[in-house]
């Protein structure tokens, strides 16, 4: 199995974000690249250069305007008398209708749900070359392989096709799928993040093309808030095509597995024949975030789990904050779902 990843994934470094409103230091910090690329290293994988397959796999799933903010608002920002650092949002349109704005201010709060996704002189190229990682991940599983690995830092499932949120600007696995799913493919995104995978939902809420899958934490206690319900299963001609699988704080790796378990008969049902896995390693009990109680042999459980699917897999990597376990847990998955794989 082949690791993607680029260097230039390491350079956004965001500072701050707002935490019940304190200033705190942001936990999405460049070495997590580190510590994941080490820990695939670890779990025997190879390591791979992503290709540059452009804008084209960026712009299926994320808006025009968007993609021309990201890429251009930090030098707008930084001409702004009195500006930050960082391109930081503090004003928001706030669920009414509006006109898309021309000041840098309006459409940093346009483009940027919270603060928690900081830009930076260096952030547009990360992610750009994050999602380059993940489309090459895609990629490789075109090609024949049985499972890739996406190490896709920043990360992208908070991401919505207009709007950067939760340390995501580019929705890696959506974008994985859209890849897929453009080669003829039949798609299902599992999420395993600790948070729900919001932008991928709603990414796909109204399509019948692309199946959405997530177990996470119960929304109504933890970040996203607003999105990750049960009863949120899908719209129009996507009514039916996504299951959110809320798990009640502090679960461990029995109910984990259970819902997981639901979502991939869901799988099954659906006809896929390829899977994308949003793979975040923070549900694990000792992560930062410290919502769910997922232990090392979890995560291997969800792997074998994953693995006996027995469809193409991508796995693209979510959360997962530092600790001295992130890359040994990464290590455990991967080697777990290649034994099971025999990839
Ligand atoms: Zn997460």
């Amino acid at each position: 199995m082949k690791v993607f990843v680029d260097e230039r994934q390491r350079e956004h470094d965001p500072q701050h974000f707002l935490n019940r409103g304190a200033r705190r230091p942001s936990p999405e910090q460049p070495a997590r690249l580190d510590a994941l690329h080490k820990g695939a290293i670890a779990a025997g994988l190879d390591a791979a250069a992503p290709a540059d397959f452009g804008m084209a796999p960026l712009a299926r799933v994320h808006s025009a305007d968007y993609l021309s903010f990201l890429s251009t608002i930090y030098e707008e920002w930084q001409a702004l008398p009195g500006a930050s650092e960082e391109v930081v949002p503090n004003v928001h349109p706030a669920r009414r209708p509006a006109t898309y704005p021309a000041h840098p201010v309006g459409r940093a709060g346009w483009h940027q749900a919270d603060t928690a996704c900081p830009i930076g002189p260096h952030t547009y190229s990360s992610v750009y070359w994050s999602a380059q990682s993940a489309v090459s991940g895609a990629d490789d599983v075109l090609e024949g392989a049985r499972a890739s690995y996406a190490l896709c830092r920043p990360p992208g499932h908070h991401a919505f096709a207009d709007m950067a949120g939760g340390f995501c600007f580019l929705n890696n696995s959506g974008i994985a799928a859209a890849h897929l799913l453009a080669a003829g493919r039949r798609p299902a995104i599992v999420d395993v993040d600790l948070h729900h995978g919001n932008g991928t939902q709603a990414m796909f809420y109204d399509r019948a093309d692309v199946l959405t899958v997530s177990v996470h934490i119960d929304p109504d206690s933890f970040y996203p808030f607003f999105w990750g319900h049960a009863h949120e299963r899908g719209e129009g001609l996507g009514a039916g095509y996504n299951l959110n699988l809320p798990l009640p704080q502090g679960s461990g790796d029995v109910p984990f597995l259970d819902a997981l378990g639901i979502g991939l008969e869901q799988v099954a049902g659906f006809g896929a024949d390829v899977l994308v896995v949003a793979l975040g390693l923070d549900a694990y009990h000792d992560d930062p975030f410290a919502g769910l109680s997922v232990t090392r042999d979890g995560f291997c459980r969800i792997a074998e789990a994953l693995a006996r699917v027995g469809l193409p897999t991508v796995l693209v990597q979510e959360g997962g904050y530092l600790s001295e376990a992130l890359g040994d847990n990464l290590t455990a998955f991967l080697t777990a779902f290649g034994a099971e794989a025999g990839a």
